[in-house]
């Protein structure tokens, strides 16, 4: 094993948008930036949690990892699936390559369901929601994985777990929990960033070149658009598949500001959208839907396929006929679900109060490292520190 440099650690502090640490005291964020560099970089589109620990585990693109939201639509199956097995990923990991040339990779996070997904190569895993017995005789019982306690154990984990394994990568991941339910320089929020703060300062204590960023930001959100009535409005039919959507809809309801379309056949003769079995549309049709789509109220960008490919270095294969995204105050999702009072069927949006992610507006996150780089994506953090060594 190369014991000769020192661990290197990336932190990834989910939803940590910028508006946070601009609202807070950061004497270990600042004193880490003293020795190194601090400044902001852009994560991936959607804007979503697993695209963007994948994208830092994987050093790449979703274009290249697979991971293009928290939902895939099985268009044979006809169902949606949640993208939550590591066999959805289509390239080998940082992780797995150091581990190839015999480096020990641990990893601590926050939820299980990242755990597995970030677990290829790591010869120790660990999450709040399954704690292995002895980082809990340790560092006590996790607290809830909905509690604003969960990200500051995950830190106290990841120092534990340094200092008695020495690993020479080590990843951590927190949870966005707090953003998702409390504005920048709120009590709650501060609270949060300052046990953040706190639990970086410990890390960068060590011997140890640490890079802490963040998966995406975070937004108020005002208005939910019900891509499903704006399609049947629009005399389409098709799957909308909302990006967030995930088993942990404690955080964010299931509206997030990502769709991705998968259209159908046509329920209105005067157009031609869609082939007669419903497997896809042609591209033509794609972009005059599109066109229609940034029509709407809330819709910033309604992109093809591929041009969403292109223009976000995303799969073409996994993100339907068209990827919707909303302006910075706009949500997807059922306004059923989220109870605008907007019940009739005409309705196709209507107001709501709610902090979310997912769009563009929310990629641009934070960074801080103790040695000199310059990152432009969240994804080239272990490059960053890979090439210092
Ligand atoms: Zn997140």
């Amino acid at each position: 094993m190369n014991r000769t440099a020192s661990t290197r650690v990336v932190c990834c502090l989910d939803g940590l948008d910028p508006a946070y640490l601009a609202a807070a005291e950061t004497p270990e964020w600042d004193r880490i930036a003293a020795t190194g560099t601090t400044g902001e970089c852009r994560g991936a589109v959607p804007s979503l949690t697993n695209v963007n620990n994948v994208g830092i585990v994987a050093g790449t693109h979703p274009g290249e990892h697979g991971i293009t939201g928290n939902t895939y639509f099985d268009r044979e199956a006809g169902e949606q699936v949640y993208m939550e097995e590591p066999s959805f990923l289509r390239c080998e990991t940082r992780f797995e390559r150091y581990a190839d040339r015999g480096e020990a990779v641990a990893a601590v996070v926050a939820k299980e369901k990242l755990e597995r997904f970030v677990g290829r190569g790591c010869a120790i895993t660990a999450s709040a929601q399954s704690p292995l017995d002895w980082l809990v005789d340790a560092v006590g019982e996790p607290p809830g994985i909905y509690s604003g306690q969960a990200s500051r154990w995950v830190l106290d984990a990841a120092l534990h777990l340094l200092d008695s394994c020495d690993p020479d990568v080590l990843y951590v991941s927190t949870t966005d929990v707090i953003p998702h339910k409390h504005e920048p320089g709120s009590l709650e929020a501060n609270a949060w960033v300052g046990a953040l703060d706190e639990g970086l300062g410990s890390l960068a204590a060590r011997d140890i070149t640490l890079c802490a960023t963040a998966d995406h930001g975070m937004n108020r959100k005002t208005r939910c658009v019900d891509l499903d009535r704006v399609l049947a409005a629009e005399g389409l039919s098709g799957e909308v598949i909302a990006l967030i959507r995930d088993r942990h809809t404690y955080h964010h309801q299931n509206l997030g500001g990502a769709a991705y379309v998968y259209l159908g056949t046509l329920t209105d003769a005067s157009a031609t959208i869609g082939d007669a079995e419903g497997t896809g549309a042609d591209t033509g049709d794609v972009a005059a839907v599109a066109d229609r789509l940034e029509g709407i109220p809330g819709v910033d960008l309604a992109l093809s396929a591929a041009a969403a490919a292109e223009r976000f270095a995303l799969l073409p294969d996994r993100i339907g006929d068209l990827l919707v995204l909303g302006d910075r105050e706009t949500v997807f999702g059922s306004l059923e679900d989220c109870g605008t009072g907007n019940d009739r069927a005409a309705d196709t949006y209507g107001n709501v109060d709610l902090r979310s992610h997912g769009s563009h507006h929310e990629r641009t996150v934070p960074y801080v490292s103790n040695r000199e780089i310059d990152l432009a994506y969240n994804a080239a953090a272990f490059a960053a520190l890979d090439e210092g060594e």
